[in-house]
Formats: structure tokens, sequence, C-alpha cells
């Protein structure tokens, strides 16, 4: 296609070095429907090169002390910070975020994945135990497993990619990362960081390009003993069957269906602005983001009534505009799947009650063509729906009544997924109990993305394999030994 201004062409960046590929793919910028960057489009080759220079770099790596490491991730993390507002302006313009989404979420965890993992890696102890009668002691000893292969999503590039590439190389691995072909320049921004910081050339490698080709050239590269992955249920099958005849160790989160389950003891004006945050930010394109809100009968009318009230203060608007709470979903193709799924609703009886299709979307000149939607909320879904039980990853949200916590336990369960859930209600029993029941990795009550990075944070069911955090990405990225001594 014809491109009238200059494109940001991005590179590989493998074993220290920008690397130019033979072949690239457009990339939009979703405010505007604009092309504006130019991203690799790497395959079989550009991985190979990439794993290679991971390989080489792995004995130095490995036998560095975690107090080396540690300081070099605390490097990054200066360095990425003291240039936080260009990355934040990068992020918006690449991912349709606002920037202030970019300004306060995106960049500053960014930021501090590096930081806690800086400090994780220095507090770790392994076990031992001993037995007497047999006059020996077990203890167990944990190294870093090899070139960990890391494939991360778009909806919160920089962050979650580096939630991998922290815990990966704090342990002593080395890396080969493919950020999404979507939104890539965080990740190319960041490598321009890495020698400066004194990470060594081959450490951390990027191999940008798309899921098909580079992405499955890097799950079935033999010498890639671990993959750990962020996207979809779907991509993690095919992930989990490419990588199978290796035998590869995978950690997987995947999407979600997330309920809010509101009971008539709820304090609304706590539950009403975080539930709509909940399920508006980011263009609801996290994976936490509540879809589905259970609400007592009791209270139906008058929640519903505040949180459509509370939806429509929300503006949609130009993501660079630092008032703009919603942005521009990440791309056209997936703007109109999330608006099926609001026309499937009203085909099947569903009322919307604001934004798609009943109110005006207001857009200043200049993003008349990018892919923006309205804060949409639907009522009186039936369970069996789509809209309540598929992923829809974009600004839309379904509230239905229910009568019991015993009911609304089941219904909260009822759908393939089990990521994140939240409970309001001021009972403090009653939270206790529903949190326990919930089949979902996180429980939320009286609050959302409250995080202890410390703790275990992942998926069941369709939602994902394996957990991520202090303890959890360390036991990932290294392999344990148990040795027992006799004397
Ligand atoms: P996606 O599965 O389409 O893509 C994710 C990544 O996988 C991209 O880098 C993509 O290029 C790559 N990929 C695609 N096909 C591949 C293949 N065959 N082999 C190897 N790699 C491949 O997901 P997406 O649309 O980028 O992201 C949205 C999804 O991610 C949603 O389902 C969301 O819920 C999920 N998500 C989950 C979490 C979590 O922590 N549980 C966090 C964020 C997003």
């Amino acid at each position: 296609m014809a491109h009238t201004k200059a494109l940001l062409v991005l590179e590989n960046f493998i074993g220290g070095k920008f690397v130019p590929c033979s072949s690239y793919i457009d990339s939009y910028n979703p405010s505007t429907g604009d092309v504006y960057c130019r991203v690799p489009d790497s395959g079989k080759e550009e991985v190979e090169a990439a794993v290679k220079a991971a390989k080489d770099a792995f004995p130095i790596w490995s036998s560095k002390s975690p107090l080396e490491r540690s300081q070099i991730l605390n490097k990054l993390a200066d360095l990425i910070e003291h240039d936080l507002e260009a990355f934040a302006q990068a992020e918006s313009k690449d991912q349709g975020k606002t920037i202030t989404f970019a300004r306060t979420v995106d960049i500053p965890r960014a930021v501090h994945n590096f930081r806690f993992f800086a400090s994780s890696i220095l507090h770790h102890v392994t076990e031992c135990t001993e037995m007497p009668a047999m006059g020996c002691v077990h203890y167990t000893s944990r190294a870093p497993v090899g070139v960990a292969g890391l494939i991360s999503p778009w909806n919160l590039p920089l962050y979650l990619l580096t939630w991998k590439i922290a815990p990966a190389i704090a342990c002593g691995n080395t890396v080969v990362a493919k950020p999404s072909e979507m939104t890539s320049v965080t990740a190319w921004m960041m490598c321009q960081l890495l020698e400066k910081a004194g990470v060594p050339p081959g450490v951390v490698n990027v191999v940008f390009g798309t899921g098909a080709k580079a992405g499955e050239a890097l799950v079935c590269h033999p010498e890639v003993p671990l993959i750990s992955f962020t996207g979809s249920t779907l991509t993690a099958q095919r992930i989990t069957e490419r990588s199978a005849p290796h035998c590869k160790r995978l950690s997987l989160e995947l999407g979600g269906k997330n309920p809010a389950i509101v009971f008539d003891d709820a304090d609304l004006s706590q539950c009403i602005p975080t539930t709509v945050r909940s399920s508006f930010a980011n263009q609801g394109e996290i994976c936490l983001c509540t879809s589905r809100i259970f609400v007592q009968r009791g209270i139906y009318s008058e929640f519903l009534k505040r949180f459509v009230a509370e939806a429509k203060k929300w503006k949609t608007g130009n993501p660079s505009d630092p008032t703009s709470d919603v942005g521009a979903l990440i791309s056209k193709e997936h703007l109109e799947k999330v608006r099926t799924y609001v026309k499937k609703a009203q085909a099947e009886g569903a009322r919307v009650l604001c934004g798609e299709g009943v109110d005006p979307l207001a857009l200043p000149p200049g993003n008349q063509k990018g892919y923006f939607m309205l804060p949409t909320v639907i009522a009186e879904v039936k369970d069996e729906s789509c809209c309540m039980q598929e992923e829809i990853f974009g600004p839309v949200t379904c509230v239905v009544a229910f009568d019991t916590e015993e009911e609304v336990i089941r219904r909260a369960n009822g759908v393939k997924y089990g990521l994140a859930a939240t409970v309001w209600s001021g009972n403090v029993g009653r939270v206790h109990r529903v949190a326990h029941r919930l089949q979902s990795g996180l429980v939320w009550t009286n609050c959302w993305l409250v995080r202890d990075l410390n703790l275990p944070f992942g998926g069941m069911k369709a939602s994902g394999i394996g957990r991520e955090g202090a303890k959890d990405s360390y036991e990932f990225f290294t392999e344990v030994k148990t040795i027992t001594i006799k004397h």
C-alpha cells in the first residue's frame, strides 16, 4: 500500500544488535486508522538466529550471582522510568489506550516488574529435610532452565512482556521474546536501553512478527524448553499441540469471562464506580475485566439506573487527550467482532441501555476513522447467550438479576473460563463463603485489581495453566533438583 508519511520501521533485536528483516507487516494507529509503523515479519530464520544468540549468552548470564542480575534489572527499571513519558506516548499511539492509562498503569507497572523481580530473586530459600536414622540430609537446589520463549498479547503490551522477561532473566535464563505484531513499539524501545542497563548481548532477544510465523517457530524450536504465553485460549490450545512433541514446560495465562456478584447489602457507592471501571478500563481489553454483573433482585433496578448513569460519564475520545477515559479498540476487525456481540444480544431480546447503537459517538475530526466504541451496558441477557459465555474483550458488560447465594454461585461458575471474580457484600462471612466456592484463580471482594505481585496470579479451567508471581514465576523459570547427602 502507498504510504505518504515517513513510517516508523522496527528491527529485530538479536545478540545485542538491531537486525533488519527481509519482509515487514503494517501496524496501525487504532485512533486514526492509519498505518504508521512497519514491523518485521519474522519467521524460522530470525527465530533460529535469536535462539542461537540466547544459547550463546546462557553460560555467562546463568553463572552471574542473583545480586549482579538484580542490579542490572534495577538499572533497566530506572532507564525505562526515566523515559516514562516517551514510552507512555508510544504505547497509547500503538495500542489505542488512553495516555492517562499508559502513564499511570502500563509503564509504571513495567518499571515495577523489573524492580519487583530484582528484589524477589534475592530472597528465595530452598528446602532442606533431615533423616537422622539414615544419616542423610536432603536439600533442593534451583537452576535456570535455558532459553525461555516468551509470547505476549496486545492489550497491555510492555506491562505483560516485562512481567515475563523480568522473572525469566532474574532467574538466570536467557530469552527470546515475541510481542504481539499489533503492539511491538515499546518492546523495541526497551531493547534500545538494554546495553546501557548492562544486559549482556544475547540475554534478551526480541523477534517481531505474527503468531503463525514467528510465534510458531519459537514454540516449535527444539532448543527452547519452556514457553510462557499470555493470550487467548484458542492460541494456547494450538501452542499446547505444537509444543507437545518436545514436552515443553508451559505457562498459559488466558482469557476470562469474569463475574461481579453484587449482594443487596453491598456498598453501592464503592461498588458502582469500581464495577464501571472493572468493565471499561482499557476499553474493556483487560483479561480481568468484568463482563457479567449479577445483581441481587432487591437492588437490581436501583443498581442499573446508577450503573448506567456512571458508565455514561466515561468519555470516549482521542487517546492522547488526558480527559479521555476510553480510547480506541485495537483493530478494525476487533471492533467489528465486539459490535457483533451487541447485535446478537439485541437479536436475542436483550436491552442495550447505553453505548453502542443507542448513544451518539462524537469524535474529533482526526479520529473519525479510528476504532472507537462507547461503553455499552446490556441488561436481561440469557445466561446461555454468547454474550454471557464468550470473552468479548471490549467495552461491553451484561447486567442480570439473581435471587439466592446458591443460585448466583452456580451461574457465575457456569462458563468455561475461571480467571477473576469480584464479590460485593458487607457480610464478611458471605464474602468468604462465596469466594471459596467460585471457580476462579482470583477473587476480589469489595475491590478490583488490587494486586500483591508476591501472590499467585492466573486462571482455572480454560483461563490457564500455571500461575505467575514471586514464588510461582521463580518455580516456573527454574529447574529444581533434590540432592541427598549421606554422612
Ligand atoms: P492471541 O492469542 O491472539 O495472541 C497472543 C500472542 O500469541 C501474540 O503475540 C500472537 O502473535 C501470538 N500467537 C498467535 N498465534 C500463535 C501461534 N499459533 N503460535 C505462537 N504464538 C501465537 O491473543 P491476543 O488477541 O493478542 O490477546 C487477547 C487475549 O489475551 C484475550 O483472550 C485475553 O483475555 C488474553 N489475556 C490474558 C491475560 C492473562 O493474564 N490471563 C492477560 C492479558 C490478555
